[in-house]
C-alpha cells in the first residue's frame, strides 16, 4: 500500500530555535535564557481580572475583531502615546499575539512572487510567513555591534516587484531601536509607491536609557500604509497568553480580518476584558521601561568580569554577547555547550540569518528574577 507523501512547503524550516533551546535548557537543567519570556510573577491585578470576567460569563467566542472594550482602550493608548487616531470599529483588530497578526498582515499583502525586505538577524517567523504566501524574501544583513540599517543598500534592493517592508523596533534579536532618522529614510523610500509596511512593535515598551520608540504611526506617509503590530504578551509579562493587536488604516484593515477570521477568528474573551480594564491606568505600562533597563543593567554587572564583549541593548528584553575573546567554535556550538557544560541556555544568532551569517554572537533574555540573572552571570564569568 502506497502512503501519501507530503512534499514540503518548508524544505529548510526545522523546529524553531527557541523550542530546540528551551528543550535543551530543561534536559539538562541550565539557566534558560535562550526563549524570550518573563520568570517572574504576573500582576495579581490583572490575574484577578481575568478571573473576574471568567466568573461573569465572558467565555464564549469574542467578536471575530476583538472586544469593543480592549479595541476602545487600545484606540485610547495610541492616541496618548503617539497622538495618532485608530478608529476602534475599523482600524483595530485584537489577535492571538502578535505571530498571528505577522501571519495575518503578511498573507493579506503578499502575493506570488512579490519581494519583501527583510532585515537580518530576522524573527524567525517572517521569511516562513512571506514562502507560504509564494513571496521572495530579499534579506539585508544588519552588523553587530549597532546594527544599523544602510538605507543605501535598501534603496538598491527595491525593485518593481517589492511589495513590503518588514520593520521590527525595538529589535530582536539585536536590541537596536531606529531613530527619527530612520524613519525620514524609510519615508523617503517608500513615498509615492505601492509598498506597504508592517511594523513589529511588539516591544514598543520595553526601551531604555531615555530613548524614545519611534513608531510607524507617527509619521502619516508611513501610518497610510503600515500593519503596526504589539503584544500584551510583552508589555505584560504574560507571553504564554498569546494575545497582541494590529491597527492599521481602514482599507488595510477589512484585507487584514479576512485573513484572521480564517486563522483564529477570535481571541480568548475574559482576557480582553481584563486588558481593556488593566490598561485604563496608564502606570501599568509607564514603568516597563525602567524595570527592564534595570534588568538589563544587572545582567550586565553580572557579566562585567567575563571575557565577552557587547554593546547595551537599546530595547527589548535581549541583550547580544560576542565570545570571540573566548572561543572560535561556531555560534551554534558553543550555545549548546554553555548549556551543557555551564547550565545556562542562550540563542545563537546566526539561526536569524538565511545565510547563517556566523559573528560569535549569542543573545541572553534577561527578562528574569535579579538571582536568575545574577547566577546566570556568574556561571558566565567563568568562561
Ligand atoms: N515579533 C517579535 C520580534 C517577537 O520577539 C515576538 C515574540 N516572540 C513576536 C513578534 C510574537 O509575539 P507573540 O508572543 O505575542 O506572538
Ligand atoms: N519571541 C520569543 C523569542 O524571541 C520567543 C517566541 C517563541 O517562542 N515563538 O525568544
Amino acid at each position: 500500500m502506497n502512503k501519501p507523501i507530503i512534499a514540503t512547503k518548508l524544505p529548510l524550516v526545522g523546529t524553531t530555535i527557541f523550542t530546540v533551546m528551551s528543550s535543551m535548557a530543561t534536559e539538562y537543567k541550565a539557566i534558560n535564557l535562550s526563549q524570550g519570556f518573563p520568570d517572574f510573577p504576573v500582576s495579581e491585578e490583572l490575574i484577578s481580572l481575568v478571573n473576574k470576567y471568567m466568573k461573569l460569563g465572558y467565555n464564549q467566542y469574542a467578536p471575530m475583531m476583538g472586544v469593543k472594550e480592549l479595541r476602545e482602550a487600545i484606540s485610547e493608548k495610541t492616541l496618548k502615546l503617539y497622538n495618532v487616531n485608530y478608529h476602534p470599529d475599523s482600524e483595530i483588530t485584537v489577535t492571538s499575539g502578535g505571530t498571528e497578526a505577522l501571519f495575518a498582515a503578511i498573507t493579506a499583502i503578499v502575493k506570488a512572487g512579490d519581494e519583501v525586505i527583510v532585515f537580518e538577524p530576522a524573527y524567525d517567523s517572517y521569511i516562513p510567513a512571506i514562502e507560504l504566501n509564494g513571496g521572495i524574501p530579499v534579506c539585508i544583513s544588519l552588523k553587530y555591534p549597532d546594527y544599523k540599517i544602510d538605507w543605501n543598500e535598501v534603496r538598491n534592493n527595491i525593485s518593481l516587484k517589492t511589495k513590503l517592508i518588514i520593520i521590527n523596533t525595538p529589535h530582536n534579536p539585536t536590541g537596536a531601536v531606529l531613530s527619527e532618522n530612520d524613519l525620514k529614510e524609510l519615508t523617503n523610500i517608500v513615498q509615492n509607491t505601492n509598498i506597504f509596511l508592517i511594523g513589529d512593535e511588539v516591544y514598543e515598551h520595553i526601551i531604555f536609557d531615555s530613548l524614545k520608540h519611534h513608531s510607524l504611526m507617527t509619521v502619516p506617509e508611513l501610518q497610510q500604509r503600515s500593519f503596526i503590530i504589539s503584544s500584551f504578551g510583552k508589555t505584560f509579562h504574560v507571553t504564554g497568553w498569546k494575545t497582541g493587536y494590529c491597527v492599521a488604516p481602514k482599507q488595510l484593515t477589512t484585507e487584514f480580518r479576512k485573513i484572521h477570521q480564517f486563522l483564529t477568528f477570535s481571541t480568548f474573551t475574559p482576557l480582553q476584558y481584563a486588558l481593556a480594564e488593566f490598561l485604563k491606568n496608564p502606570d501599568n505600562y509607564n514603568g516597563v521601561p525602567a524595570f527592564y533597563e534595570k534588568k538589563r543593567n544587572t545582567f550586565l554587572e553580572s557579566i562585567k568580569s567575563s571575557k565577552f564583549t557587547f554593546v547595551p541593548s537599546k530595547g527589548s528584553y535581549f541583550q547580544n554577547l560576542c565570545y570571540s575573546a573566548i572561543s572560535d567554535e561556531p555560534d551554534t556550538d558553543i550555545a549548546i555547550r554553555l548549556t551543557k557544560e555551564i547550565g545556562v541556555a542562550s540563542v545563537p544568532i546566526s539561526v536569524f540569518y538565511k545565510d547563517k551569517t556566523d559573528e560569535k554572537i549569542l543573545r541572553f533574555c534577561f527578562a528574569k528574577e535579579d538571582e536568575t540573572l545574577l547566577k546566570a552571570g556568574e556561571k558566565l564569568s567563568k568562561l
